[in-house]
């Protein structure tokens, strides 16, 4: 019996070690991968030195690739619409416990929830579309290449529902200001969009800058009746 106690704790302890080393390991992956690109100037770089940074470039190249339409529209007829966007990816936020900000938030000036479509970026699979605590009624799309978008604070979604494919600039919400708190919570913001883009790496999943891959496609704007 005893044996067997002592059998279950070295086991418990090895898949809690694991896990701990996991995550730290994601940790430093992410710290150099912060560290790399904070500023636009290592972006453009070109003393990629590390491995992960090697990995961290293709993966921002290959999703620059396969992105096709910036995620909102723009308006037919209305000149005063303008969206704003800064790069605040990894800065620190603190609901839910300390974290970097692994996204990057689309303003639009005056703006009410439920007003500007919100459409998606690349061709895909819904992989996920309800509530959770942190990004309010939110959207995953995963696209062919695997890598995962991730719409946030939505006022509410488009026609679509887990399992649906989607292309490329079809509206998949609208955006609003919901999340951080139970289901249906408004308000503890401005009404924006965030947008998060993750790949896959030995079962981790790593954020990648959204900002550089949002100016980017800019200009590839739908412009839509609303
Ligand atoms: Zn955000």
């Amino acid at each position: 019996m005893y044996i067997l106690i002592m059998l279950i704790v070295v086991l418990i302890k090895t898949t809690y070690d694991n896990s701990a080393n996991k995550s730290i390991e994601k940790n430093m992956l992410v710290e150099e991968i912060r560290a790399g690109f904070a500023s636009e100037k290592l972006e453009k770089s070109s003393s990629k030195n590390t491995d992960v940074l090697q990995k961290y470039h293709r993966w921002t190249k290959q999703v620059k690739k396969e992105v096709v339409y910036f995620p909102l529209p723009e308006p037919v007829d209305n000149a005063k619409f303008k969206i704003t966007f800064e790069n605040s990816w990894m800065l620190e936020r603190t609901y839910g416990g300390k974290r970097g900000h692994e996204g990057c938030d689309l303003m639009v000036a005056n703006s009410k929830a439920g007003t500007c479509p919100v459409v998606s970026m690349t061709d895909g699979t819904i992989t996920n579309l309800g509530w959770t605590e942190k990004g309010g009624y939110r959207i995953g799309v995963t696209s062919d290449s695997g890598t995962y978008y991730y719409y946030a604070h939505l006022h509410s979604f488009g026609n679509k529902k887990r399992g649906d494919t989607v292309i490329a600039g079809e509206v998949i919400g609208f955006m609003g200001d919901s999340g951080y708190g139970e289901e249906g919570k408004t308000g503890k913001f401005p009404v924006h969009l965030h947008v998060g883009i993750y790949k896959y790496d030995k079962g981790m999943e790593i954020s990648v800058n959204p900002y550089y891959i949002l100016q980017k496609c800019k200009r590839q704007k739908l412009k839509y009746h609303f």
